[in-house]
């Protein structure tokens, strides 16, 4: 059996054109949805997806700044800017980019952003909305895959899926919104057990463990959903994910690529939060 790939490429650029034409709204309306990033430190993988998001808003009509901080800066002088951000009425959208420097408490940083401009969905109030099923700014990454597996008519309610990985970022705001959806969901972590006995039960398989290719054919149920959010980088400089997509591909019913699987619809989920933060900004006006 060969899978039906999932193309995130594709799936994003369809979305982008039809989130462009409600910023283009927006801004016909004298409200140009704005986004702010802040960098600290100079990691070359996060300057990197700085830039792409940076691009990907001025493509997509949305005004954005880079506030960018040296390693040394302290977290009030980062917490200081936040506060300021929320304050400006250009800004509909905060994302602090991860990581931090060790000396930062993020949970403290993400809780200074204003929650209506917290686009990355970090902030506690709006890590509760999603626990209570009530999502105000779902985490891009795990709505990037929803996204996914709606356009290519995945079922989910009474599958089973499994997610590997507990993150703060993906695994859990991940199994959260499968277990909304109706899934019955195994969240799998660096502890658990016979992990193969696990993943082999999935209907849905969501990767995202940060480990090259350690999901291998053996581990996967024939005509599973898997999705890969792992980006690793081989030593030979090329991308690589958490599933060994040649082998797992002649088995699953459904695989996304890495890359041009979940990291385009992640970047894409922000553009379309920093969209929406703008259209409620101007409901409430
Ligand atoms: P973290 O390192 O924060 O979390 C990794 C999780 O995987 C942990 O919960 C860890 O368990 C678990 N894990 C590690 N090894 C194993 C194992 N052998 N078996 C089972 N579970 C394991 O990573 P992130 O969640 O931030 O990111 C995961 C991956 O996704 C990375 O490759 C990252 O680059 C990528 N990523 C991709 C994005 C995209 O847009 N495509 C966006 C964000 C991340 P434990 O908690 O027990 O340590």
């Amino acid at each position: 059996m060969s899978a039906k790939i999932m193309d995130g490429n594709m799936l994003a650029r369809e979305m982008r054109a039809e989130w462009k034409g409600r910023a283009q709204h927006l801004a016909e309306r004298g409200m140009q949805p704005g986004l702010a990033v802040i960098i600290v430190g100079d990691d070359p993988a996060s300057r990197i997806y700085v830039r792409n998001k940076a691009k990907a808003c001025g493509e997509t009509g949305i005004y954005s700044e880079i506030h960018e901080f040296p390693d040394s800066v302290s977290q009030d002088d980062v917490i200081q800017r936040i506060q300021e951000l929320n304050g400006d009425i250009r800004i509909h959208g905060i994302l602090v980019q991860l990581p931090l420097p060790p000396h930062f408490e993020s949970v403290k940083v993400f809780a200074s952003i204003a929650a209506e401009k917290d686009v990355d969905g970090f902030h506690l109030s709006n890590v509760g909305a999603l626990a209570t099923g009530n999502a105000v700014f779902p985490p891009c990454t795990p709505h990037g895959v929803m996204h996914l597996l709606r356009r290519y008519g995945i079922p989910i309610e009474g599958q089973h899926a499994v997610v590997v990985g507990r993150s703060n970022i993906v695994g859990k705001p991940m199994a959260l919104m499968l277990l909304q959806k109706g899934a019955t969901v195994t969240i799998c972590t660096s502890k658990t057990r016979d992990l193969a006995a696990h993943t082999r039960r999935a209907d849905i398989l969501v990767v995202a463990a940060g480990k090259p290719r350690m999901i291998t054919a053996d581990m996967v149920k024939v005509g599973a959903t898997v999705i890969d959010v792992g980006i690793n980088r081989l030593p030979d400089g090329r991308l690589t994910g958490d599933v060994d997509f040649d082998s797992v591909s002649e088995k699953a019913g459904h695989i996304t690529p890495v890359p041009g699987g979940v990291g385009p619809m992640t970047i894409t989920m922000l553009l379309c939060n920093t969209i929406e933060a703008a259209e409620r900004a101007q409901a409430r006006n």
